[in-house]
Order: C-alpha cells, then structure tokens, then sequence
C-alpha cells in the first residue's frame, strides 16, 4: 500500500482546518488536508431569499478577519454575503439593564462581520486549490494515529479507505468529537449548558441597523444577526438559545406561532419577524482539552475547545489558535528546528491556552448570571450592565476584547 510523506497532514477541512491549511501553504510546506466528508470548494449562489441563507453563520471579529485576508480568502467573499455589523445592543428580559457598542467610539468602521459559514470555509477552499503544495482528500475517515516514538520520527496516520500517511506535524482540526484527541488519549472534559440553541434565517418588517442584537431572556439568550438586505427585504440570522424544555417548545410551535414568539421575544428590535426557514436546533455542550499537544501532534478550533455561542467566539478562538500555530511553525523553522519540536508545540499551548480558559469560563458565568432569578442577582445585574454602559474606558477594553484585538501574549525568544 502506497503511503503519502507530507510535511503537515491536517485532519478536518472545516473553517479551522482550511484556513491552517492557506497560511501553512503561504511558507512553502507541503500539507494534506484530508475530511471524513465532501469538502465544497464551489462558492454557493448569492442570496436572494432567505430560502438561500444557510442558518450556519458566524459573527467573524476583525482579527479573525485578519487571518481570512492573509489565507487570501476574504476577497473572495462578496459585499452580499458579508454583512458588517457596526454596533451591538444587549438587554435582559428582566429589568432595565442593557448596554451598547458601538464602532463609532473606537474610530472602527465595523465591530465584525456576519458570514454563513459554507461560505467562509468555500472561500478558502478556493485558495487552497491554487496552491500546488496542498492535497485536499474528502471522504477519507481517520481511524488511527499512531505517536513518534522519538522525536523527529513522523506521526503515522491511517484512514478508512486504507490511505497511509506518515507526516512531520499532524494536526487535529475535526470538531469537537475530535478523532485526532481521542486517538492521542487526550481527555476533553465536557459540561452539558442544558440548553439547545434554535437557528433559522428570518425576513422582518424593520432594519436591523447594522446591529447585533443580543437580548437575555431568562431562558436563554436570542440574538438577531444582521445580514446583508435582500430584494424582498431585511434579512437576519437568530440564535436563539434556551433551557432544553423551553427550546422543544419552542420547535413543537408551527411557523405562525414562532415568528409571533420571536417578535415578542425580541422586542421588535426589527421590527415585526414575517417569514422563517425550517429552524435548526444544535445542543450546547462546553469542552475544554485537557491538552492541546501531543508529540508531534497540535488541536485547533473546536477539536481543542467548544464554547456556548452567546457572545459569538466559537470560531474566533479557532482562527486565533489556526495564527498561533502559524507563527509557532514559522518561527521554529527560522530557527532551524523541526516543525513539531517540543518547543514550538508548547509555545503554541501556552499562548493560547489561558484565553480560550478564560473566554469558557466567562460564558459559563454569564449563562448563569443571566439565568438566575434571585432579586439580589437581578440587582447586580441590571446596575453591573448601567455601569459599564456609562464608563467609556471599560467599554472600550470590551469592544477590544470582543473585536480581537486583545494581545495574544508573545513569549520571551
Ligand atoms: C448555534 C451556533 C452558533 C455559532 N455562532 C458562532 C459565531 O457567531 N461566531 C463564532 O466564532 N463561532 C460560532 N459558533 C461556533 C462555530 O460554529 C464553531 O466554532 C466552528 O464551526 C468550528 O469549526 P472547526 O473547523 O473547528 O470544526 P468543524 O466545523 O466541526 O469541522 C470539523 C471537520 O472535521 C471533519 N472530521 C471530523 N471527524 C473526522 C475524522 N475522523 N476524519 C476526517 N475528518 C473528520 C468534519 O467532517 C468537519 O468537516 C457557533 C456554534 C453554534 C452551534
């Protein structure tokens, strides 16, 4: 059986996985890049219902902007399918708490973009068909990987159809039931939110103002994602998280009673909800590997660490580890050591580690801040959220953070 000798074999072409794959490309390595399912490297039609929105989108901050411009990607996105949002207005169910961004007071054009995630990951796949260094094999389902005995020897990898790959660096980007950490022994602590989170495309009577709008209803967040306008009118994206009971509830109603819900729910911040796609609902579960490296082995994206997407971070964390990884690479390789030295596989944990540990905990403490009932809480609440709305320095850093453009921490040389 013949075997393919590459410098990185990827494993997961989703967004994290093809974006490592461009910037790895971009310094001149060789790199496979295999999925278990059919990568679509064909850009999908421009809308022109919400009918053509898929519900999968992402709100891409600008340093995860960043990384799609230097993977050569984020030209390829048209102006209708990347919608910038230039303000965010979040307030609760319960009380008079409620704060707003906006990129004006940064001197920023936008705070991010909204994107459907097929086009983000189409958009890529593009750039890596031009790139005569980079395989891309769909369908090929990893079932072994078997460690370096010492270092410097390559990982062993092994696929369903019988392909054989022996590479320098391997690298798990296949989502969060990860075959790659699994296959390392890598433990991945998990805990159920107890919630699922509804999405759909929706049609309204009003703009949504080039806003992100993020209400806290004591269920479960909703956030209405702006999108590009269409020809019969304002289009939007939910997220509509909720306790498990209340989100079969809200599934079981026909379409009529929903878009009534979700008018209520959301106040109208855009007006009246006139029209749906079927509704998705995604159970939410946080992980958080144990480690992020094995020899010769590094995780990315959700194959290193799910995230409620309330404050929408999922796959910014993972391009933000996708850069990291990048420039660890680069800089062992300047140095003239292996690319999966010790070393540069532990700079990579340790700068990115306590970010995405942070970035978990804060979600676990807002579920819970916002979905306690307790008069003391919603107290806190609704003067903690007044307060920063009225101090312009702590909502700066805020915007910052969310944006991106908290500083990674670089170690010593
Ligand atoms: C409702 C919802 C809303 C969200 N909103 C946002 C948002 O606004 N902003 C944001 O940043 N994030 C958001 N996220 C999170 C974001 O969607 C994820 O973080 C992101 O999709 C993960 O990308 P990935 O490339 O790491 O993994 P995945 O997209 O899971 O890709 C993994 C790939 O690996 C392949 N694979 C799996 N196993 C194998 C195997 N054994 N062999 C070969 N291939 C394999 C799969 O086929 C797949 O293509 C949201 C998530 C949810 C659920």
């Amino acid at each position: 059986m013949s075997v393919i000798r590459t410098d990185v074999a990827i494993v997961g072409a989703g967004m994290a996985g093809a974006a490592l794959a461009a910037l790895l490309a971009a310094q001149g390595l060789d790199v496979l890049l295999c999925d278990a399912g059919e990568p679509q490297a064909a850009l999908p039609r421009v809308p022109t219902a919400i009918a053509d929105v898929d519900s999968r989108v992402s709100a891409i901050n600008m340093a995860s902007r960043g990384v799609l411009d230097e993977a050569g990607a984020w030209s390829a996105l048209p102006d209708a399918v990347r919608c910038a949002y230039q303000a965010m207005r979040v307030w609760e169910e319960d009380g008079t708490g409620r704060i707003g961004f906006d990129a004006a007071d940064i001197g920023a054009s936008a705070l991010g973009f909204i994107v459907e995630n097929r086009w983000i990951t189409a958009a890529l796949l593009r750039v890596l068909a031009t790139q005569p260094r980079v395989q891309l094999r769909g369908r090929e389902t990893l079932v072994s990987l078997r460690l370096p005995e010492e270092p410097g020897r390559p990982v062993q990898l092994q696929f369903a159809s019988g392909l054989a790959v022996q590479a320098a660096l391997a690298v798990g980007a296949d989502g969060a039931q990860s075959s790659v950490r699994s296959l390392c022994g890598i433990e991945a602590p998990s805990r159920d939110t107890g919630q699922s989170a509804i999405v759909a495309t929706i049609r309204t009577s009003g703009s949504h103002a080039h806003t992100a709008w993020q209400r806290f209803l004591q269920s479960g967040p909703l956030a209405l994602l702006p999108l590009a306008a269409l020809p019969g009118g304002h289009a939007a994206s939910i997220v509509w998280s909720a306790d498990a009971p209340v989100a079969e509830r809200l599934l079981a109603l026909d379409d009529t009673a929903f878009l009534q819900a979700l008018t209520r729910a959301s106040e109208s911040c855009c007006g009246e909800v006139l029209e749906i796609t079927p509704r998705l609902a995604f159970p939410l579960r946080q992980l958080h590997a144990a480690s992020y490296t094995a020899p010769g082995v590094a995780l990315v994206g959700d194959a290193a660490h799910v995230i409620h997407p309330l404050a929408g971070q999922g796959i910014n964390l993972g391009f933000a580890d996708v850069r990291v990884l990048a420039e660890e690479i680069a800089r062992a390789r300047g140095r003239g050591e292996p690319l999966a030295s010790p070393d540069a596989l532990a700079r990579f944990a340790r700068r990115r580690r306590g970010e995405n540990a942070s970035m978990l905990a804060a979600m676990q403490g807002f579920q819970r801040l916002f979905g306690d009932t307790h008069p003391a809480v919603r107290l806190v609440r609704n003067f903690g959220l007044g307060a920063v709305d009225r101090l312009a320095p702590l909502k700066r850093a805020f915007m910052r953070e969310a944006m991106g453009f908290r500083q990674t921490p670089t170690l010593q040389r």
